[in-house]
């Protein structure tokens, strides 16, 4: 392709409203422009990038024994009232009305669609597994769509869906998603850490995470640096050793902490080490307000708070309803003597001479004792997981990092297939519910990752197998004849050997071209100048290192395709 021909419309300034630099890149190297929050085009160079992760995907999809197909993304509301969805789904599902006014809505995902279909044609034991897929946009009205394609309401999604007869056929279906994915993300070049995750509202019990390591990353995860434990921290598992319970703690004693409320303003004015204070947070859990224990030192984990309570609504009580419920402001809330459901966490047992909330405003309890002076209802594993922490299957050191979500599968078990009374005659002609699995692939997500993984201050530096094109050709003046002829040669060849290149024949100072390729992000640049040319070479850059060589003109062709791992 030439440039010259090619809509790469790339910018010299910072985009405004742009917060992470994936998004910042995108637009600055003409490769998506917004149409709407949340919704963008994808200009050909994006567009070929996007290409190439689909082409990968789908190879390792097929390879496992996926079969692509095509499922609509207009879904009648019917379906959705089947799994108990419709309603359930909330602001996040983008609805609409056809002219008889009846429901529809554009598919957020496809569990729905396919069971059903499934249903109507798979009716024997004979006929499983099944593994299908497609690769579609989705649309999710998300609160915050933000970080350009990273989270966006329209946006290209592969999902797949196992059907098995058992969970043993589960369990392999699962493994064979699992080892396709890891392949794709190896294939793609990037650098990916598999993590135990949360399988939250979607149900099941088992689900893993693909994580794209990026510093801008919004899921933390830990993992182990003695065995292959990795989980996000919504799933991370504390470890609580436990300890002798403490008996002797001198008796509750009010000390006066004026306008202290924080633990750091508490700890602070009592010259206590914030693991020696209860935190007490109150939530409203479907309406009935709880106290949650923590120790001072740590987060709540909110994720595992609504899984063990199996909480359909929670949110925390605001100020007024926390004076209602405790008599004291937030700041001043403490176990003792509180009326309502308290859950502690597991490292509370281990706490004595404590201090906390005295349910009156500028005043907290010294000398507290679980157990003494206070008894929770349950104690449970509430807290997030940190970097130090122990590791819950081998105690080694756990180490925290950060990354981005391009992955997630789960099982789902018969969830779908009861809700919807979707199943197959088993050898016994006994009728039973399809076991199911669902995975999912961030397919735009994937190349905002990628850029958010590896770019430097000029630009994007794209792994080789989803660069938009392999190599970039740059006459430094296409006003000169023997530099022109040079490239349009080189042009030529590298196409006949299969290289994907980008030709840049502009009339542009050879900075700005270079500044251009750069950005766009080309693993191997080609320059034609005229000191080389007169020593039959050419100069070839890696876009991923500072320094160029020289190369004979005659040699450059077996050099890139050696580079791009052809040869
Ligand atoms: P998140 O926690 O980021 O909202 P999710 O759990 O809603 O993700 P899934 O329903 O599991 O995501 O979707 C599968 C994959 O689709 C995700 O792993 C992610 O790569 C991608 N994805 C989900 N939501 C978006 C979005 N709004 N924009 C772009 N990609 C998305
Ligand atoms: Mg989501």
């Amino acid at each position: 392709m030439r440039t010259t021909q090619l809509l790469m419309p790339t910018l010299r300034e910072e985009p405004s409203d742009t917060e992470v630099i994936s998004h910042k890149l995108l637009v600055r190297a003409g490769m998506i422009r917004k149409v709407a929050g949340g919704i963008y085009t994808y200009l050909p160079l994006a567009f070929r990038v996007l290409q190439k992760i689909t082409q990968i995907v789908r190879e390792e999809m097929d390879k496992a024994g996926g079969q692509e197909v095509g499922l609509p993304i207009v879904q009648p509301r019917e379906l959705w009232d089947q799994s108990g969805r419709w309603q359930l789904y909330g602001d996040e599902m983008f609805r609409l009305k056809d002219r008889h006014q009846r429901d529809f809505c554009l598919g957020p995902t496809h569990e729905e669609v396919i069971t059903a279909i499934v249903n109507a044609d798979v009716h024997s034991y004979r006929d499983l597994p099944l593994l299908l897929y497609q690769i579609q946009d989705k649309f999710r009205d998300e609160i915050r769509p933000r970080f350009g394609l990273m989270r966006a309401r329209e946006f290209i999604m592969k999902d797949l869906y196992s059907f098995d007869v058992d969970e043993d056929g589960l369990d392999i279906s699962y493994r064979k998603m699992y080892f396709a994915y890891s392949a794709i993300f190896e294939r793609l070049g990037l650098d990916f850490r598999v993590v135990e995750a949360d399988s939250g509202a979607i149900g099941g019990n088992v689900s893993h995470e693909f994580i794209v390591l990026a510093r801008s990353g919004e899921s933390l995860v830990v993992y182990c640096d003695q065995c292959d434990y990795a989980a996000n921290v919504e799933k991370a598992e504390a470890v609580f050793e436990p300890v002798e319970t403490v008996t002797e703690c001198p008796p509750l004693e009010t000390v006066y902490t004026p306008g202290r409320k924080s633990v750091a303003e508490v700890t602070e004015f009592l010259g206590v080490d914030p693991a020696r204070i209860i935190k007490t947070l109150i939530y409203m859990v479907d309406d009935v307000p709880h106290a949650i224990l923590i120790r001072g030192d740590r987060e709540l984990n909110e994720v595992k708070l609504k899984n063990y309570l199996q909480a359909t609504e929670m949110f925390m009580a605001p100020e007024d309803m926390v004076k209602e419920i405790t008599g004291a402001s937030i700041g001043s809330v403490g176990p003792v003597g509180l009326k309502i459901k308290i859950l502690a966490d597991l490292e509370i047992q281990g706490m004595s001479d404590a201090f906390c909330g005295a349910n009156r405003d500028d005043y907290h309890l010294a000398h507290v004792l679980p157990g003494r002076d206070f008894v929770p209802d349950a104690y449970a594993d509430l807290r997030n997981v940190e970097a130090g922490d122990s590791c819950p299957r081998c105690r080694g050191e756990l180490l925290a990092t950060r990354g981005i979500e391009v992955g997630h599968i789960f099982k789902l078990g018969t969830k779908y297939s009861q809700a919807m009374d979707a199943g197959f005659l088993d050898e016994d002609g006994v009728k039973r519910h399809f076991v199911m699995g669902c995975y999912g692939i961030g397919i735009s997500r994937v190349m905002a990752a990628a850029i958010e993984q590896k770019h430097d201050d000029d630009g994007i530096i794209w792994p080789m197998a989803i660069a938009p094109y392999q190599v970039i050709i740059v006459p430094v003046n296409v006003g000169d004849e023997q530099q022109v002829e040079c490239a349009e040669r080189l042009y030529r060849e590298l196409q006949e050997a299969g290289v994907e290149v980008l030709y840049d024949d502009r009339e542009e100072r050879a900075g700005v071209k270079f500044k251009d390729a750069d950005l766009i992000g080309i693993p191997l640049r080609i320059t034609i100048g005229p000191k080389s040319l007169k020593q039959n070479k050419v100069e070839i850059k890696k876009r991923w290192e500072a320094e160029s060589e020289l190369v004979d003109q005659d040699k450059i062709v077996d050099v890139v395709l050696s580079l791009i791992g052809k040869a």
